[in-house]
């Protein structure tokens, strides 16, 4: 077993920084409740030195050929890909997540955002627009010292999800994990350096919300890209408008899953799945409002309950177990708090409710029936293993209801009827959507929200927009005209 606990908190310059005057982190291993490593928050003079080493990286990687940037990201990818399993591994002492998901979904993931940016930089080109005799060009430009700011559900994923169209495109990154899972984003940042970016390049520091605070505040800084809570993402965009910086904002969610009574019954029920115990339920383009429409309503509730008997619920280490536990004791009982709001308001329990009768932060997958749209736990996110089934009669009724909340990351719809999934997925307003699937992530794909939650894309060729800016010049090739 690799031991989690790194050489030091901080990753700055190109080498591991320590300062222990800052407040301790404990790494906490969900499964077990043990602390199986100390960080350090970073004090002032820690986030200086991040700040300061990437300003300087930037201004020499910028003008590194778009083509050689490429060649890093790609190298990086392929060394996460070598190095899946321990990256997993870590992955899965992090967040608790059990390693038969950690091993296809983190370190894989951030090796596709990294290689698939890698590819893209070489398109990185301005444009011409001839005017006549004159011309206009445009040059794509970084923005400068971007910093990134991440949730605790995918520490590995959301650090490379920002970095790579960051750097493909010239910027400088100061990256800061969630405190909660503090581990992975330092081995990204020592994978960058053996791939050849040079010192300052990725920097890593730890730390609370008031880290974060001071990065976004921070002058030196361009752009600031959040994976985080609607709340969180509120404080981080006003400071960010403060000095007008450029931002990403990718929140929390509440999102549809139709399913209509022409769907085939076994793919919804994987789709409902995996959009709400997928990691616990800690995801947040989850489908965790599930409206059925009533002539299926006990059928697929009654297949639920017999899939969700499947679940292997143990040590998320052994790869036959499926489902593992919350990131932490905090986030467990916020969950509790709804489980039991849900019984309060009248929703049915179908399935789960429970704590799971063994050591670390573990909750049953739990059901809910006959959820009704004002109950607490079909308008606020949840983040856990808690579906809330709502039924409905018609497709309007449907679009309607699904559309009322002022969430809009994510949807889908379950139906056979291809041209009823195309109409209801045109009217359902959440940026990212499925039509028969739930939850698919691929790195090709635009991500992001819509109303609250979130501002901006992150991955496809549309993230590049994102990460750059264009300069345009205009270029006279005869006298200039004055009007004296
Ligand atoms: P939080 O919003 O609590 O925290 C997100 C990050 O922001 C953390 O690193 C946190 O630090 C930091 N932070 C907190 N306050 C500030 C501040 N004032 N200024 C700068 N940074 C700050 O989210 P969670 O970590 O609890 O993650 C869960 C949330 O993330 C859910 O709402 C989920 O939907 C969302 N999410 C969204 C995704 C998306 O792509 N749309 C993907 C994954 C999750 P710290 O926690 O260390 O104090």
């Amino acid at each position: 077993m690799y031991d989690p606990q790194p050489s030091a908190s901080h990753y700055i310059d190109g080498a591991y920084v320590e300062d222990n005057t800052g407040t301790p982190i404990p790494v906490i291993y969900p499964a077990t409740g043990e602390v199986i490593a100390t960080l350090h928050a970073a004090t002032p003079a820690v986030i200086d030195a991040a700040l300061a080493a990437a300003e300087i990286a930037q201004k020499q990687w910028a003008r590194v050929t778009p083509r050689e940037r490429g060649r890093v990201l790609t190298r990086a990818a392929q060394i996460m890909r070598a190095r899946n399993r321990e990256l997993s591994v870590l992955e899965t002492r992090d967040t608790g997540k059990p390693l038969q998901e950690t091993l296809v979904a983190d370190a894989t993931s951030g090796a596709d955002a990294l290689e698939y940016f890698g590819g893209v930089a070489n398109g990185l080109t301005g444009e011409h627009i001839p005017l006549g005799d004159d011309w206009v060009y445009t040059i794509r430009e970084a923005l400068g010292v971007c910093v990134g700011i991440g949730a605790w559900n995918y520490p590995t994923q959301i650090a490379c999800w920002k970095a790579a169209p960051a750097l493909a495109c010239g910027n400088a990154m100061v990256f800061k994990p969630s405190e909660t899972t503090p581990l992975c984003a330092l081995k990204i940042a020592e994978i960058l350096t053996e791939a050849g970016a040079p010192a300052g390049l990725f920097n890593v520091v730890q730390g609370m919300g008031a880290v974060g605070a001071a990065l976004v505040t921070d002058p030196r800084v361009a752009k600031v890209s959040l994976t985080g809570s609607v709340p969180t993402g509120r404080k981080v965009y006003a400071a960010a408008a403060e000095q007008m910086k450029h931002v990403t904002m990718e929140l929390g969610g509440k999102s549809p899953l139709v399913i209509f009574d022409d769907a085939d019954l076994d793919n919804a029920v994987g789709g409902a799945i995996n959009g709400n115990f997928y990691s616990s339920g800690q995801v947040c383009s989850n489908g965790t409002r599930v409206f059925v429409q009533k002539g299926i309503k006990e059928v697929f509730l009654a297949r639920l309950a017999e899939r969700l008997k499947n679940a292997v619920i143990g040590d998320p280490l052994d790869e036959a177990t499926s489902f593992g536990p919350m990131v932490s004791d905090r986030q467990m009982q916020i969950v509790q708090g709804y489980i039991e709001k849900g019984k309060a308001e009248g929703a049915r329990l179908v399935s789960g409710g429970g704590r799971v009768d063994r050591d670390g932060f573990y909750l049953e997958p739990t059901v809910f029936a006959d959820v009704t749209d004002d109950m607490t736990i079909a308008r606020e996110e949840i983040f856990g293993p808690v579906m809330a089934v709502l039924d409905f009669d018609t497709e309007a009724e449907a679009i309607a209801r699904a559309n009322a909340t002022e969430y809009g990351l994510s949807a889908g719809v379950f139906t056979r009827d291809l041209s009823r999934g195309h109409r209801v997925i045109g009217q359902l307003r959440a940026g990212s959507c499925f039509i028969n699937s739930y939850n698919d992530a691929p790195v090709e794909a635009p991500f992001g929200g819509v109303k609250a939650s979130g501002v901006g894309r992150e991955n496809s060729k549309a993230a590049l927009d994102h990460w750059s800016q264009l300069k345009s010049v205009y270029v006279r090739m005869g006298d200039v005209e004055a009007a004296f």
